[in-house]
């Protein structure tokens, strides 16, 4: 009756008088009360709702809510322990859109502490589980967010991606994963990362849920200075417009089966020839789908650069966590040392890793060799993407090389082969391209996503490509079907 449903069905049923919107959202809550300690989405559920009944398709709809989203009076951590008993005095630019339209909170999500991190076990109330295999992780860092759809909890969630948190996530809980074009959506009250990388990001079951949801948050906001007009567009109403003729590559040195032909990783080659199976597919519907080489070196570079621009960047952002202004209060004398209390015993030490290598790339003396180097690849990386969308519509690749990882393997591993193939969706950050992720094919039951990015403001383009795939591999508004609840 409502676990599993789209935004649209919901609001079928709703119009209906099949269900109304209290009853959505206590379906909701008690879904995620009954999957909380197995899988661990949640910081905080919501056992209260005020049904707002607006005109609006998302008016009654369930969703959740990453956690580092400012929420007045509702306790934000960003699951980090010196957030741990947080609670904003105002609310985030995204959840007040969200309000008006008369969606229904039902709980923040887990994430990595501080949205650093790609695994979904560093939060401080502990690890999200992958609802396909509680032995696997979901991915991070907008973990709980993933599982929230992913076990049919809520049709959508709002998390951020500043490298790839929505997206890879997305891709090992088989869900739709879209981060839209750097400054379509307002990130006024998300809790900054790395500014120049950071967008809000919509996980779905669907990929015109997605549309829906984007549709509903964009827009200016003098909060944002990054934000634009977008009042004119509607993501929504091209999405099924015809592809044909439309342009697509994919970079051979990412996943072209020539790259791989040596390896031994059977999971990996599972993955490449699905991949080629579906362009052939698409190639049959009337895209043009090309390879392009790359300089691998310059590939090579992408993890390196996001982590001295990332690390910098979150250096200086997070600086205002002093235990002073906010959050929790360190003990001592001087301010200097309830700053060092608040800050040793708040920070886990994946976090104050990053700090130090921020606060080296940024030193003075060290500046001009990382910081500036590093903003100099990611400009020659962007532009190498630009050229080749003078001739394409969108790169195509798949996620990942395989299915989520188990939680004893690091997903942070540098091999060789991981270490182009695992980290190529920061081009859309690097970029601010639109990029989305949805699945395309399953191992064993366990989901793997494939992903295309398009063009800056090229948002519906992307969409309206995205869905054509979702026709072809039909895994729509799938969720893992775990647990013995009937709602
Ligand atoms: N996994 C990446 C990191 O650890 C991305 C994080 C993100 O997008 N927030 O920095």
């Amino acid at each position: 009756m409502y676990r599993g449903k789209s935004i649209k069905e919901l609001n079928e049923l709703f119009l209906k008088n099949e269900l109304t919107k209290e009853e959505a959202f206590f379906k909701a809550n008690s879904l995620a009360h009954y999957f909380q300690d197995d899988y661990n989405s949640f910081v905080t559920i919501l056992d209260k709702v005020k049904i707002k009944d607006t005109d609006n398709v998302l008016s009654g709809i369930p969703y959740s809510l990453k956690d580092n989203f400012s929420t007045s009076n509702i306790l934000t951590t960003a699951s980090s322990n010196i957030l741990k008993d947080y609670v904003p005095v105002f609310d985030a630019t995204v959840y007040k859109k969200l309000k008006k339209a008369g969606a229904s909170l039902v709980g923040k999500c887990v994430l990595d502490e501080l949205a650093m991190g790609g695994t979904g076990t560093t939060g401080h109330t502990g690890i999200v589980k992958n609802p396909y295999d509680k032995t696997r992780m979901i991915g991070g860092s907008s973990a709980g967010s993933v599982a929230s759809v992913a076990l049919g909890i809520t049709p959508f969630s709002i998390g951020s991606d500043t490298g790839d948190s929505v997206r890879k996530p997305a891709s090992f809980g088989g869900v739709v994963g879209f981060k839209p074009t750097y400054g379509l959506i307002s990130r006024y009250g998300l809790f900054p990362f790395a500014s120049s990388l950071d967008h809000v990001a919509v996980v779905s079951r669907n990929v015109e849920d997605s549309a829906i949801v984007v549709d509903n948050i964009k827009g200016l906001d003098p909060l944002d200075m990054v934000t634009y007009d977008s009042s004119k567009i509607s993501l929504l109403d091209s999405i099924n417009n015809d592809i044909k003729g439309k342009k697509l590559f994919y970079i051979k040195e990412i996943c072209g089966k020539d790259t791989y032909k040596d390896s031994d990783d059977e999971e990996l080659k599972k993955v490449i020839d699905s991949f080629y199976e579906l362009l052939d597919n698409l190639r049959k519907m009337g895209f043009i789908i090309e390879e392009v080489s790359v300089d691998k070196a310059l590939l090579e570079a992408m993890y390196p650069t996001y982590m001295c621009i990332s690390c910098a960047e979150a250096t200086s952002n997070n600086a205002n966590l002093t235990g002073i202004q906010f959050g929790t209060r360190g003990s001592g004398e001087s301010y200097e040392d309830i700053m060092f209390d608040a800050r040793t015993k708040g920070f886990s030490e994946l976090i104050k890793r990053r700090f130090i290598l921020g606060s080296y790339i940024l030193q003075k003396e060290n500046q001009e060799k990382l910081f500036l180097n590093a903003k100099r690849v990611r400009r020659l990386i962007v532009s190498k993407i630009n050229d080749l969308f003078k001739e394409y519509d969108g790169m195509i690749a798949p996620c990942s090389g395989g299915v989520a990882p188990h939680f004893d393997k690091t997903s942070e591993k540098l091999s060789e082969r991981y270490l182009i193939l695992e980290n190529h969706l920061v081009i859309g950050n690097f970029g601010g391209f639109p990029s989305i992720t949805l699945p395309f094919m399953k191992i064993d039951n366990l989901p793997v996503g494939v992903n295309i990015t398009g063009r800056v403001k090229d948002d519906a383009l992307v969409l309206n490509m995205a869905k054509k795939i979702e026709e072809i591999t039909g895994l729509k508004n799938i969720y893992a079907e775990v647990g013995d609840v009937d709602v």
